[in-house]
C-alpha cells in the first residue's frame, strides 16, 4: 500500500492497522487526525476518559446531554445560630521522637564520611548492617562524638 500523500510504500503493519500515510512528518501532519477526548470526573477515583468517537463516544455526548454525569447539589441541613454543638476534645499526640542514634553505626558512617566518601558509597560498604539512607544522612550531618 502506498501513502496517500507522497507515494512511498508504508509498513504492512502500518496498513494492516488503516494507516493510508506513512510515517514521514509532513504525512503525518498532513493526515493524522487528532481525537477529542472528554473527561468525565468521578467521586472517589480517577477520572474517566471517553474518545468522543464511533458508538462510545456518541453514548457518552448523550449521557451528558440528559445529565447523567451532572451531580445533584449536596443539601446540608442549617442549624440554628443558638444551636449547641457537643465538640469532642481531642487530644494530639506528640511528634514521634527521632530514632535513638546508634553509636557504632554513626562511627561507621562518620568514619567513612572522614575518609571522603560520598553518601551512595558509604551505602554500599554498610549494606551489611542495613544502613538506610536518611540513618546515613543524618550520621554525617550529626555532630561529632
Ligand atoms: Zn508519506
Amino acid at each position: 500500500m502506498k501513502c496517500v500523500t507522497c507515494g512511498d510504500e508504508i509498513l504492512q503493519e502500518r496498513a494492516e492497522l488503516g494507516f493510508t500515510y506513512c510515517t514521514r512528518k509532513a504525512c503525518v501532519r498532513e493526515n493524522a487526525k487528532g481525537f477529542t477526548v472528554v473527561e468525565i470526573g468521578q467521586t472517589k477515583t480517577n477520572a474517566e476518559y471517553v474518545v468522543l468517537e464511533g458508538a462510545a463516544g456518541e453514548r457518552a455526548l448523550k449521557d451528558m446531554r440528559e445529565g447523567k454525569y451532572r451531580r445533584d447539589p449536596v443539601v446540608v441541613k442549617r442549624e440554628s445560630a443558638t444551636t449547641d454543638f457537643d465538640v469532642p476534645k481531642v487530644g494530639f499526640r506528640k511528634a514521634k521522637a527521632q530514632r535513638p542514634v546508634a553509636p557504632n553505626r554513626m562511627k561507621f558512617v562518620q568514619a567513612l564520611q572522614a575518609q571522603g566518601f560520598g553518601v551512595d558509597e558509604i551505602l554500599r560498604r554498610g549494606s551489611y548492617m542495613n544502613l538506610t539512607r536518611s540513618e546515613v544522612v543524618r550520621y554525617m550531618s550529626a555532630r561529632r562524638r
